[in-house]
């Protein structure tokens, strides 16, 4: 393994959503992405816990959502800060959900040594606007369970703007975020106070997210295979391979349908007795718009009266920037930009946007002061003061000696080890 390596600043940034968490970092003034084993840059936030009592975590996991449902919990961030105790019931264990978001930051922290080979022990995560300090605190102990001891939080909105080069001194006006998860829906209204960005009001639904467009689609396969196909009535304790199976069918033709105009679905072998059924058929874009046309509308209804209750027309709002898988739907683009007024910003990739955001306020924040050795005679110790990060191509940097020394000739000279400035 390679030694980890000392970072003057923390670099690491992480979105531990809902859903899905992604894990980012600046190097030489890059953001990236970490990838982990399957090569994905986005992880499900799902833990389940086997016969054997081995914690499986992210796809693995997910996938087995429906299957093995009482051993496979998902969405415990709704949890975090409550005194609820999830149960694992074929193995007995059980579980507070800020453990099993240790075991995502864990999952996540593994890829980063697999992929950098750095063991690293400080990372910002990002938490929702509307987190209280029960919350807070319980995603701080996640991340000391994980062995990320210094976990600065950032609200998920202000992520976002960073994310978009948006600073406290460049903004004008109201940026609006609107973000659209797997099953939460946030609206943020962000602008400069005090010469730093501030989530001034939030709004939303805490039950209302892609989750639902696929359990809507799920019942729309469900009453068409039944009407089209002869598909029997389904019993969803005993026919769980069927809902297992039309629920991933559900959600991969709800993502085709976010680039083309049709869908593919191809359904076979539902499970018990239904091991010979086979059907195919075409699911267009405007069928599956009816079907999630409502959720849309109370997303930007919620807009709206995040706006009014804030006195704010819309020409006040600046710019809208979209956060979250599900704003990659036409539909909601379409809606958020009719609603506001405003053609939404997705440049920024809404699935990772977060967790460079994070990553990118990271490369701001000083690693906790690491103790520096006595320095060998004949070397003086410099001691300086300058801005980690900077858009400008000249910058201050201010230096006192340690040691009481002549310096009437000295000439000092700053490079950076990889050759960068
Ligand atoms: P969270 O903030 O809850 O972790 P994400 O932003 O990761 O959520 O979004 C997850 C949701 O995005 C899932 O419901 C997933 O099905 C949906 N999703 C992912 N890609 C697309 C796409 N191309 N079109 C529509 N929805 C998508
Ligand atoms: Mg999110």
């Amino acid at each position: 393994m390679v030694p980890s390596m000392v970072r003057s600043t923390i670099d690491f940034g992480i979105d531990l959503g809902t859903t899905n968490s992604e894990i980012a970092f600046v190097d030489k003034g890059q953001v990236n992405v970490i990838r982990n084993g399957f090569r994905d840059e986005i992880t499900p936030s799902a833990v389940r816990i086997d016969r054997k009592g081995s914690i499986i975590v992210g796809k693995l996991a997910f996938n087995q959502r429906v299957d093995d449902k009482d051993n496979t919990h998902t969405q415990f961030k709704r949890l975090m800060g409550s005194q609820q105790i999830l149960n694992f019931p074929t193995s007995g264990r059980q579980m507070k959900p800020e453990e099993l978001s240790a075991e995502v930051l864990k999952s996540l922290r593994q890829d980063v040594l697999r992929e950098t080979g750095e063991e690293i022990t400080a990372s910002v995560i990002t938490v929702p606007a509307l987190f209280e300090i029960p919350q807070c605190d319980a995603t701080r102990r996640a991340a000391e369970m994980a062995g990320i001891t210094c976990s600065p939080l950032l609200q998920e909105p202000i992520a976002a703007a960073l994310s978009y080069g948006f600073q406290a001194d460049s903004l004008d006006g109201f940026l609006f975020v609107y973000d659209l998860g797997g099953g939460t829906f946030d609206a943020s209204l962000i602008r400069t106070v005090e010469g730093r960005l501030r989530v001034i009001d939030h709004a939303g639904d805490n039950f209302l997210g892609g989750k639902d467009f696929d359990e809507r689609l799920l019942d729309y396969l469900v009453r068409k295979l039944q009407r089209e196909a002869g598909l029997r009535a389904l019993d969803p304790s005993t026919d769980r391979k069927a809902f297992a199976k039309l629920l991933a069918e559900a959600e991969n033709g709800k993502i085709q349908l976010s680039n083309s105009a049709s869908a593919y679905i191809s359904i076979t072998d539902l499970g018990r007795g239904l091991e010979d059924f086979e059907a195919s058929f075409e699911l267009t874009r405007s069928e599956y718009e009816t079907l999630i046309e409502p959720f849309v509308r109370k997303t930007v209804e919620i807009c709206q009266r995040l706006l009014d209750a804030n006195h704010l027309s819309k020409t006040a709002v600046s710019r809208v920037i979209l956060v979250g898988g599900p704003t990659l739907t036409p539909l909601v683009r379409s809606a958020v930009e009719s609603g506001l007024g405003i053609k939404p910003e997705f440049k920024v990739d809404p699935m990772t946007i977060v967790a460079r955001g994070a990553a990118l306020f990271a490369a701001s924040q000083r690693t906790p002061q690491v103790q520096s050795p006595r320095p060998a005679k004949g070397t003086l110790r410099l001691k300086l003061a300058y801005s980690p990060v900077s858009q400008d191509t000249e910058t201050d940097v201010a230096g006192k000696v340690e040691e009481t020394v002549d310096l009437a000739h000295a000439r000092v000279e700053i490079s950076r080890a990889d050759g960068g400035w």
